[in-house]
């Protein structure tokens, strides 16, 4: 029996099968867009068997990876913890 294999070339994230097996990544909190070229992936197949589905990845240029993005000149938000005005922790957002 030979190896059965369906490898497909994906030119980019246009492509039909660039998403196939490449899970949607979580929004990071500083991050308040998803990425318009991968679509919130960070990545995308180059390659892809769609037997095995083996595949070579992309990371995408654009958000380097993270699959979302800052727009416009916001300031971006960090977590942070501070104490109320009893002593207790809380979390809280920080601009930077
Ligand atoms: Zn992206």
């Amino acid at each position: 029996m030979p190896h059965a294999s369906n490898t497909v070339a994906c030119l980019g994230p246009d492509s039909p099968h660039a998403f196939d097996n490449v899970p949607l990544l979580p929004r990071n909190g500083s991050l308040d867009a998803i990425c318009p070229v991968c679509q919130g992936h960070g990545q995308w197949n180059a390659e892809i068997d769609l037997v095995s589905f083996r595949c070579i990845r992309t990371i995408c240029e654009r958000c380097l990876g993270a699959g979302w993005i800052e727009t416009g000149s916001d300031p971006i938000e960090v977590n942070d913890i501070e104490m109320t005005p009893d002593g207790h922790p809380q979390w809280t957002t920080r601009r930077l």
